[in-house]
């Protein structure tokens, strides 16, 4: 635990202490935790599933520059948009890049002026506009069955239809290999892949080309039907969140990449009867002493948190009070009897308050907090990566 009113200085100066630290060894580490679920090249000589990286949302909210150190031995990176793929090219990456959203209109293919692009195919104008790009780039493409999730592909019915169509692209030389790909909608159940699996299994049935269908709750859940696969997909696993709701990323040995940090810049004593924060959302049952956290929503910290929700104040485990506000919100010191103004404050990913925890007490998950990361946070990075 730092001493108090010593924060961490990642520029050397730090007007506000609140800080978020990336580190680039968790995801690391990670990345070969879940290399460790697939098996190795079988008896049977089937080569082991390759893994995409996924780095969208900026690697989740981490910075892609700060983690693609890190990811220097995933056999991809899987972003959104083009505009992504161009960026892990500035970076330096030069694999394979998979574009999960594909081309949005017929101006994209402009953008296809790299060797090694990947791109998913939703629907059949996205084929139409690839028939009249430029065929300098030749990307490869990967067909999406609509599967049980339903947000973006072929369904059943129109899948082959494609196939046949990227197939005649092919044979012009417009694109390279044709995959196939599917997403699960359930994928953090127990039984929530098997029959979404074998329905995908029939719709590609004797087509060719390779097969990728895991995110992170398949790849850990249903390490079989990833072992599966030519391609595995994983994102939030990868920056150290567990993606299931009764396991914890410490039982799953993934480690958090992000924590966010702040101190107490404020005490009150609250009479008993009295409200604190907006609306008065909490009452003071009894007089109490009460932490205000430089930390607030529009640094990304959820606003619908409710009182109860988990924060560490000078190592101890307390809980928010009443409403989130914008810059700050309110903490119970009644376990905390010694805090201070300048007590180091952990708000989630350290001292073995996990962001799923948080994310969980304020309804949502924790990829939304940890995407939802304002850009009003400096980031401090540690390890690999680090002092480079
Ligand atoms: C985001 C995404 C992933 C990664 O999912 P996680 O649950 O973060 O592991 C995989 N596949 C597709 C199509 C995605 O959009």
């Amino acid at each position: 635990m730092p001493p108090v009113n010593a924060p961490y200085r990642p520029e050397g100066l730090l007007a506000r202490p609140l800080y978020a630290r990336v580190d680039a060894s968790a995801v690391a580490h990670n990345l070969a935790r879940l290399r460790a679920t697939l098996p190795g090249a079988g008896a049977s000589g089937a080569a082991a599933p390759r893994l995409w990286a996924t780095v969208k949302a900026d690697a989740y909210g981490h910075g892609l520059a700060r983690v693609l150190p890190a990811l220097r031995a995933a056999d991809g990176l899987a972003v959104l948009h083009l505009d992504e793929a161009r960026a892990c090219r500035r970076l330096g990456w030069d694999g394979p890049v998979l574009v999960y959203g594909g081309l949005y209109s017929q101006a994209d293919t402009l953008l296809l002026d790299t060797p090694g692009l990947h791109l998913v195919i939703t629907h059949a104008a996205q084929l139409d506009w690839l028939a009249q790009s430029p065929a300098a780039a030749r990307p490869s493409i990967w067909l999406r069955f609509a599967g049980d999730i339903h947000h973006t592909g072929f369904n059943a019915d129109d899948y082959r239809a494609a196939f046949a169509h990227a197939r005649s692209l092919a044979a012009q030389g417009l694109i390279g290999e044709i995959g196939h790909l599917n997403h699960y909608a359930r994928a953090d159940e127990t039984d929530g892949v098997d029959s979404a699996d074998a329905r995908f299994r029939e719709v590609i049935r004797d087509l060719p080309g390779p097969v990728s269908t895991s995110n992170s709750a398949a790849m850990l859940g249903h390490a079989a039907r990833a072992a599966a696969t030519q391609w595995v997909r994983p994102g939030l696993a990868l920056y150290g969140a567990s993606p299931f709701a009764h396991c914890s990323a410490a039982q799953l040995d993934l480690r958090p990449a992000m924590s966010l940090h702040s101190q107490v810049v404020g005490i009150q004593r609250v009479p008993a009867g009295a409200g604190v924060g907006y609306s008065g959302a909490f009452l003071a049952p009894t007089a109490m002493n009460v932490g205000i956290v430089t930390c607030g929503y529009a640094d990304g910290y959820p606003r619908h948190a409710p009182t109860g929700t988990p924060v560490v104040v000078a190592g101890i485990r307390t809980r928010l009070l009443g409403r989130v506000s914008m810059d700050m919100m309110a903490v119970d010191l009644g376990p905390v009897p010694h805090a201070a103004i300048g007590s180091p404050v952990t708000l989630w990913g350290a001292e073995g308050l996990p962001v799923e925890e948080v994310a969980m007490a304020a309804g949502t998950i924790a990829a939304q907090l940890l995407t939802g990361l304002s850009a009003r946070v400096p980031v401090a990075l540690a390890g690999a990566g680090a002092a480079r």
